[in-house]
């Protein structure tokens, strides 16, 4: 486990906690408006802490911290995260997590083992409008991708290593069939129907299974977004505290795409619009801010599907 970076007290990441940031390394997504331009292109460059002093650290701010938020970069695409956000919980800990959604399976899994209290994803757009917003399409701008191949390259086998030891042998059997089916939503491939695979979802011992058949159908066309839309399903059976954001861009973000991102995830409960600020440094340049009319206009249209949607 590379961190990148630590943050030593946050009061803003964690709601209504007081907690510090780790920051670890890689990205499966090249979003034009990230403003963690480093931690998505240099993964393992060095200059960050160890794990061990990490824990030293936080063994210091027992009585003072509540939680750990974990961000990136994707932090699900570390090897041994299960094993670190173990560590963090048996010191005594809340969890905070911050994914953009591209791991379905690890995310279940880290729910289901109890090993993450508080999760923060990522919406980056409509489903209609998802892969320019994630840098998987040509976006004009000074920095170009890389190969769309890179994108996701890492997460067939990140997804694969999803075993994370938890004496509810039945649930984590459950889990790790999801997670097998996971290995095949590695890259961006938008034409591939991998129709069959998402089938095999249906367990009949799984409470869950309906609502994942319906979310397979939705993956039925595109795969990194299939994974997307499961990650919200997800969370949205409520099994523990969550939130969607998205950072809103004037030249990303639309009516339209608000009122189709309303309509998808209606059965979210807290949504948060958090303007993208045109003075930190970007993966694509010259990007701007919404206004503020624009961003209530937006919160109103989100609004009317999402009860809870604040600016930020
Ligand atoms: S903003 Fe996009 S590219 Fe940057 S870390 Fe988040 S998901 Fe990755």
């Amino acid at each position: 486990m590379t961190i990148r970076g630590l943050q030593k007290t946050t009061l803003l990441d964690f709601p209504n906690k007081v907690a510090c940031t780790v920051f670890l390394g890689g990205c499966n997504f090249r979003c034009p408006f990230c403003y963690n331009v480093s931690l998505v292109y240099d993964a393992d460059k060095g200059g960050g802490i160890s794990a061990e002093d990490f824990f030293t650290f936080l063994k210091k701010r027992k009585g003072l911290l509540d939680g750990v938020c974990v961000t990136g970069g994707e932090p699900a695409l570390a090897e041994d995260l299960d094993i670190f956000l173990r560590r963090i919980k048996d010191d005594g800990f809340l969890v905070k997590l911050d994914t953009n959604g591209s791991f379905p399976g690890k995310l279940a899994a880290l729910i289901e083992g109890g090993l993450v209290d508080y999760v923060a994803m990522d919406i980056k757009n409509s489903i209609e409008s998802y892969k320019k917003t994630i840098g998987a399409e040509s976006f004009g701008g000074s920095k170009s991708l890389k190969k769309e191949s890179d994108i996701g390259a890492n997460q067939e086998n990140t997804e694969s290593r999803n075993n994370i030891s938890n004496p509810n042998e039945k649930t984590m059997e459950s889990r790790d069939n999801i997670s097998e089916l996971n290995k095949k939503e590695a890259g961006l491939d938008a034409n591939q129907e991998n129709t069959e695979s998402r089938n095999n979802i249906s367990n009949p011992n799984e409470k869950t299974t309906e609502s994942r058949d319906n979310v397979s159908e939705l993956n039925k066309k595109e795969t990194l977004l299939g994974a997307v839309q499961k990650s919200a399903a997800i969370l949205m059976e409520n099994k523990i505290d969550f939130e969607f954001r998205t950072t809103v861009v004037k030249e990303l973000h639309t009516e339209s795409d608000m009122e189709s991102i309303g309509k998808w995830l209606s059965g979210g409960e807290k949504y948060y619009l958090q303007r993208f600020k045109s003075e930190n440094e970007t993966i694509v340049k010259g990007l701007t801010s919404p206004s503020d009319a624009e961003m209530q206009r937006f919160r109103g249209i989100l609004a009317a599907h999402i009860p809870n949607v604040k600016i930020r």
